[in-house]
């Protein structure tokens, strides 16, 4: 395109000075927005420092893009339906050191940086810990130096906003695009054509010997993509977050929209639309819709032609593939990537069933989130056949030769090949994706050591055993920029002061701090950083609820999606027990606490729902009660986000991660508050495990089943009536809940939940009360002991620098993708 012979203007990369940035934002805000300073709106004001921002990003970003391409090195694609980003403009301030320079250049111009960043919208387009996996993944990448592009959908409609009416948990739809997104660029260039349904041809006119197929697709949308810079610790590297956006290839439809016919013109374009318009806000449970396969088909589909596509203009050659690019399917969601690729290599690049097969398997790995079974995707057939033909061809293809091997050289027998099988033949025929994910990938990884262990035993055991070497872990992990540095300034400046730099890029030097742990001065200074983080959750609480806390009290927090394998009513349900004690025996030494809940329940969960109006109908009762006045306090936090956690998590002193044993996969809330000095009273579930090898046996409060023990009571005749009748506190507890204690106005609300406790305790709340209630009473006894409780917190912080989503992306890169030395 560009004739080489022209002299280009050079350009100098953009200053970071304050003035020059003071100078760069009016710029922005009046030849960009077009706005007078005087007459500017906060909006404006943070439109333009991000644009201001953005600028000193982009030389690096294309810097970064050309290094990859000049060195033609390996690059990672990672796949997810979700990126819990949040805000970005602190966290890219914060990576660029730029932070202070541009709150000197706003105070020049007479604005307020913090007033500005608190405009900034959450990119929300996540549920929870896996959407916000990918976002920490996202950032190490680009910090360890991973040439990696995340892919995802831009849902115009993300997580929904939580409000609480009535202590009834109420869904708003979330606008994050309203005012724009100043950090996205729109790229018409790169957008590809997705089909769906139609029907599958020979591709040849014989139609003999050849393994290609022509699809003609029945309906055609374009995907177009928007990329947003993602920049590494001290901006060595931006990568790229592509997400796309679904376009109608006719807007409208002149023929109908002639014949007067306005609504019908515009129905593709709706349904074109519709794609990317909401993210569905079912944490673990697949929401089974045709529109939800879709929007799996659609991004991968467009991510895979767009891979494909750059390796073809830099290599030329599909056969390499795997040696220049490696794909990390997060969860099953984009699963029929496999198919996809398949489908690309055979019908469009005439490979052989073979070599496609083996390209693929090379290129591709997956990581597994959850072991629940009602959680694992499955697409009943007639669905799948409809909307994807020529895949669903390629699955039983895919699926003839894994059968025919696994009977041949493994001797399987029905059972285990039945257990293999991608399609689920008990009952409605289905098509399994995660088999489908293991059996198109060269590495299927868990999240942490408990959950990889039990991937063998359970969900993948027979597929394990026809491919040993396939499964490995890679333990979790958060960033330390956003869950440390960034959330909490404070405690950084401490620990900068105490240990020196070092950790701020070696996450694992915290480890320098431990010492430090019976230090009585550094412990004061441990001990104030934390109470400034509490009375600024205690404001947030007083602004946006109305309701008063004692920054002083044990902050108890449980903040994380809602779901009866969390056991958010286990902590409430002693919660009541603990109520109850003060008030039978108001002379002990009780130690005040503040018992903080926060999380969004997926809209069809009924039980879920119920949870969060427990919670709110034992913290009205009790909040009003003089009786526990200054002992007890109990609220429900609305509309947690990660906002919302980089606000709690530096302010908790006691974390709740108490999951039924074996089915938490492993948890990264945990991390964060162990990091930001919270003791952790848990199960010896999923990452908790090596959460409690790294502190020590002594600085965690474990109790409760373990997984085998969870196992065991359920498979031997489990009667969760009889250890109800042998806990007094829990019975009374229960007693109060079911018989309308705290909803007289509807006294039979909780009956039916109480009663599912009762019947058959799935998630073993009766089988752990007594052993959660003692070690809540053991973590009185603790707090009460200033010296020891925060001696116990800095080994926490001290000694977790491990849990770094560096160290897990450093993992992936060795042993998966084989792009770092
Ligand atoms: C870290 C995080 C999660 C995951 O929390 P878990 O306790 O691991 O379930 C969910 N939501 C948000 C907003 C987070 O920041």
């Amino acid at each position: 395109m560009q004739n080489t012979t022209v002299a280009l203007p050079t350009l100098t990369p953009r200053e970071t000075d304050p003035d020059s940035l003071a100078r760069d934002i009016v710029e922005h805000l009046t030849h960009r927005i077009g706005k007078n300073p005087s007459a500017a709106k906060p909006h404006d004001w943070l439109a333009a420092t991000i644009a201001a921002i953005r600028d000193s990003v982009i030389d690096r970003w294309i810097a970064s893009t050309t290094k990859t391409y000049e060195q033609g090195g390996k690059r990672v694609y990672y796949l997810s339906l979700e990126f819990l980003i949040g805000r970005l403009m602190r966290d890219t301030m914060s990576n660029l050191g730029i932070m202070e320079n541009v709150r000197t250049a706003l105070e020049k111009l007479g604005v307020d940086l913090d007033l500005v960043s608190e405009l900034e919208p959450d990119a929300a387009l996540g549920n929870g810990g896996l959407g916000r996996l990918a976002a920490c993944f996202m950032e190490s990448m680009a910090t360890v130096d991973v040439p990696a592009y995340g892919y995802g959908i831009r849902y115009v409609n993300g997580m929904f906003r939580q409000e609480v009416h009535d202590g009834w948990q109420v869904e708003l739809p979330e606008t994050w695009l309203a005012h724009g997104n100043p950090w996205e660029f729109e790229r018409r260039e790169a957008s590809y054509e997705i089909g769906f349904g139609g029907l599958v041809e020979p591709a040849r006119a014989d139609g003999s010997g050849d393994d290609a197929r022509s699809w003609r697709p029945q309906e055609r949308v374009i995907a177009t993509p928007y990329d947003t810079p993602v920049v590494g610790w001290r901006g060595e590297r931006v990568n790229t977050l592509r997400l796309w956006t679904a376009v109608p290839i006719d807007p409208i439809l002149l023929d109908a929209f002639n014949a007067g016919d306005h609504i019908g013109a515009l129905k593709e374009s709706n349904k074109a639309e519709s794609l990317a318009r909401v993210l569905y806000p079912a944490d673990s449970t697949p929401a089974g819709q045709e529109l939800r396969l879709r929007q799996e088909y659609f991004f991968s589909s467009a991510s895979l032609q767009d891979i494909v596509r750059r390796h073809l203009q830099y290599f030329g050659d599909i056969r390499t593939l795997p040696d220049k690019a490696a794909i990390q399917l997060n969860d099953t969601h984009p699963a029929v990537s496999v198919a996809e690729l398949m489908r690309l290599l055979i019908d469009e690049l005439d490979l052989s069933f073979a070599e496609a097969w083996d390209v693929t398997r090379r290129t591709f790995s997956y990581t597994n989130h959850t072991l629940l079974p009602e959680a694992l995707e499955t697409w009943p057939l007639p669905l799948f056949e409809r909307l994807l033909p020529r895949h669903m061809q390629l699955i039983y293809a895919i699926n003839a030769r894994l059968l025919i091997e696994a009977k041949r050289d493994k001797g399987f027998d029905d059972r285990a090949i039945g257990a293999i099988s991608l399609i689920d033949e008990g009952g409605e025929r289905r098509v399994r994706m995660a088999n489908l994910a293991f059996a198109g990938s060269h590495s299927v990884n868990g999240v942490a050591a408990l959950h990889t262990e039990l991937m063998k035993e359970t969900v993948f055991a027979d597929l394990h055993r026809m491919f040993p070497d396939r499964i490995n872990n890679k333990t979790n992990g958060v960033t330390p920029r956003r869950w440390l540095m960034q959330c909490n300034p404070e405690l950084t400046s401490l620990l900068r002061e105490t240990i020196g730099d070092r950790f701020l890029d070696d996450t694992e030097a915290l480890a320098d701090l431990v010492p430090f742990a019976d230090d009585a001065a550094f412990r004061e200074k441990f001990r104030a950083v934390k109470q400034v983080k509490k009375g600024r959750l205690a404001d947030v609480l007083k602004d946006r609820m109305g309701l008063r806390v004692d920054p002083s009290a044990l902050f108890d927090v449980q903040i994380k999606r809602i779901h009866e394998y969390k056991r958010q009513l286990l902590n409430i349900v002693e919660a009541v027990a603990l109520y109850d004690q003060i008030r039978s025996h108001p002379e002990r030494d009780w130690q005040p606490r503040v018992k903080l809940f926060g999380g969004k329940a997926a809209p069809s969960y009924h039980n879920a729902k119920l949870i969060i109006k427990l919670i709110n109908d034992v913290a009205r009762t009790v909040n009003h009660d003089p009786a526990v006045q200054g002992l007890l306090k109990i609220a429900f936090v609305p509309n947690y986000n990660v906002s919302m956690a980089e606000i709690m998590m530096p302010a908790a002193d006691l974390s709740e991660q108490i999951s039924t044993a074996g089915m938490e996969a492993s948890g990264t809330g945990n991390m964060k508050f162990a990091l930001n000095g919270a003791l952790t009273i848990g199960t010896l579930d999923g990452a908790n495990i090596e959460i409690m090898e790294h502190v020590g046996r002594e600085n965690i409060r474990i109790f409760g089943l373990t997984a085998q023990e969870v196992a065991d009571t359920r498979n031997n005749g489990y009667n969760p009536r009889a250890v109800i009748e042998g806990s007094r506190e829990l019975a009374q507890a229960l007693n109060a809940i079911s018989s309308g204690v705290f909803s007289p106005e509807d006294p039979t609300r909780y009956r039916d939940l109480i009663g599912g406790i009762y019947d058959h305790d799935w998630f073993m709340v009766a089988a752990d009360f007594d052993s959660y209630h003692a070690a809540q009473r053991e973590l009185d006894t603790l707090w009460a002991n200033k010296a020891e409780w925060d001696a116990q917190a800095v080994r926490n912080t001290a000694r977790v620098g491990w849990f770094s989503s560096d160290r897990t992306i450093r993992q992936y890169a060795r042993e998966i993708w084989k792009v770092l030395p």
